[in-house]
């Protein structure tokens, strides 16, 4: 890596981080918070065009900093709207990003490490292992690309990209802050959804430092089966994962915990399931998102019958709670999290070993 790229990088630092910065040069904060704003609220990021700031400031951060963005690597639009981004970062790595309009609603889902390192039995992105976590600027990079590419600011964003973001801390805290900055981005927090496959601790420490939205990727109604299928249950299993939820969601009646059910042919889609999945959601305020499987190369799943589905989401309506099935999207593109990605680099031989230990647990029960 040459000396300029290891020069900090503007982007990994929030409203206060930039002030700091622009002080230590020995200029006024205001100055720190007209930087922002240029590099988020402008999209500028060459320091001669930020006017404002006085000449010799914008020669200091010349000589001390660097911004430097992901950048697109390949555009892949679908149809329906749906657009993925392939972007790639200072190291040569590669994450996704994918745009999903609806109506007007501007959903941007966002990567938070590249590849995965929790073997989610039918998720293409733990196919390609964990490979390292995202910096501040990587985050919040592919919403300033975004931003660029469609002229304007997506409404909401969704942390459901590759990776797990509650393994990759306080990057994603920071850089879901300076989603939500007046001088940034202006998401309003519920707009603002953390998808999780349940690291509590994390959970518990989210509450403490942010109030966005929270979707934990839930996909089996018992430990047995969500063991298998979610490998982390084994370590946090649902008598820790349930209190944590509610505990994130105490407190305000208007919110709801959004729990994500991946619905797999033959494995999690039966009457039993969504019995005992009405049972363990008994009194936690909630959101049942059914979301159809989206199938790839080498995966084993296949996608359960609409009319199951919809059989499936009418118990759970009829039990009162809600429930909606999520639409399938981008298909043609693979928009599926971790997909095209996957089939640039599908190195790690992981794909066959979680398929052989899957079938094995799943004739032992
Ligand atoms: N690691 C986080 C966020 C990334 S995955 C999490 O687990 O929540 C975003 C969502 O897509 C999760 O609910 C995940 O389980 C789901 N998902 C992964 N692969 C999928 C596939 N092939 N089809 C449908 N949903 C999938």
């Amino acid at each position: 890596m040459s000396a300029t790229s290891a020069r900090p990088n503007p982007l990994d630092l929030d409203l206060a981080g930039c002030e700091s910065l622009v002080t230590a040069l020995g200029f006024k904060a205001f100055h720190g918070r007209n930087l922002f704003k240029w590099m988020h609220k402008h999209g500028v990021v060459d320091f001669d065009a930020m006017t404002d700031l006085p000449k010799r400031l914008r020669l200091a951060l010349r000589d001390t900093v660097e911004i430097r963005l992901p950048r697109i690597l390949e555009t892949h639009p679908s149809a329906d709207g749906t657009v993925k981004w392939v972007l790639e970062l200072d190291d040569g790595q590669r994450i996704e990003t994918v745009f999903i309009p609806e109506g007007k609603r501007r959903t941007l889902c966002v990567s938070s490490q590249v590849g995965c390192a929790l073997e989610c039995a039918f998720c293409a992105t733990a196919r390609q292992g964990f490979n390292r976590n995202l910096s501040v600027a990587e985050i919040i990079g592919q919403v300033w690309q975004a931003t660029r590419r469609l002229g304007v600011a997506p409404t909401n964003v969704v942390m459901m990209g590759m990776g797990e973001p509650l393994a990759n801390f306080e990057p994603v805290v920071r850089a879901m802050d300076i989603m939500q900055d007046d001088l940034a981005y202006m998401l309003a927090k519920q707009r603002v959804t953390l998808s999780t496959s349940g690291i509590v601790p994390n959970i518990y420490r989210l509450r403490e430092v942010s109030d966005v939205s929270l979707a934990v990727s839930l996909h089996a109604p018992n430990d047995a089966l969500r063991d298998v299928l979610v490998p982390i249950n084994r370590k946090y299993p649902l008598a820790e994962l349930i209190p944590a939820c509610k505990h994130y969601v105490a407190g305000d009646k208007r919110r709801k915990i959004t729990w994500e059910y991946v619905m797999l042919d033959g494995i999690n889609d039966s009457p039993t399931h969504a019995k005992q999945l009405i049972r363990l959601l008994e009194g936690v305020p909630s959101k049942v998102n059914l979301i159809p499987f989206n199938p790839f190369a080498g995966s084993d799943f296949g996608t359960s019958p609409p009319e199951r589905v919809e059989t499936f989401r009418a118990r759970l309506v009829r039990s009162g709670l809600f429930a909606m099935t999520r639409k399938t999207r981008g298909d043609e593109i693979a928009a599926a999290c971790g997909q095209l990605v996957g089939r640039v680099r599908d190195r790690t031989g992981r794909c066959g070993r979680v398929r052989i230990e899957f079938k094995e647990r799943l004739e032992a029960r």
